[in-house]
């Protein structure tokens, strides 16, 4: 999830981490000095609170399936036409 996590004091990425006594794990700010560090799970709970907003209706699912379809089939066109020759 370090992708989507950035710092909310200074705006860079956070790394996670291991507290290995406690098996716990952690995100921290890689700027010196800013000191921010979260609780990974509290962070995983929110994350997941905030993609329940970017639900799907399920009489959109069929639409949106066959729309990835021809956009993959649309960039992987090429690469099949190279298997093929
Ligand atoms: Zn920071």
């Amino acid at each position: 999830m370090k992708v989507f996590l950035k710092c909310d004091k200074c705006g860079r990425s956070l790394s996670g981490y291991i507290v290995k006594k406690k098996q716990i794990w952690y995100y921290k700010c890689k700027t010196k000095g800013c000191c921010v560090n979260k609780s990974a799970d509290k962070l995983h709970s929110t994350f997941t609170e905030l993609l329940k907003s970017f639900t799907l209706n399920d009489k959109y699912i069929p639409l949106l399936k066959e729309q990835m379809y021809k956009t993959i089939s649309g960039l992987t066109k090429e690469t099949t036409e190279n298997i093929n020759i």
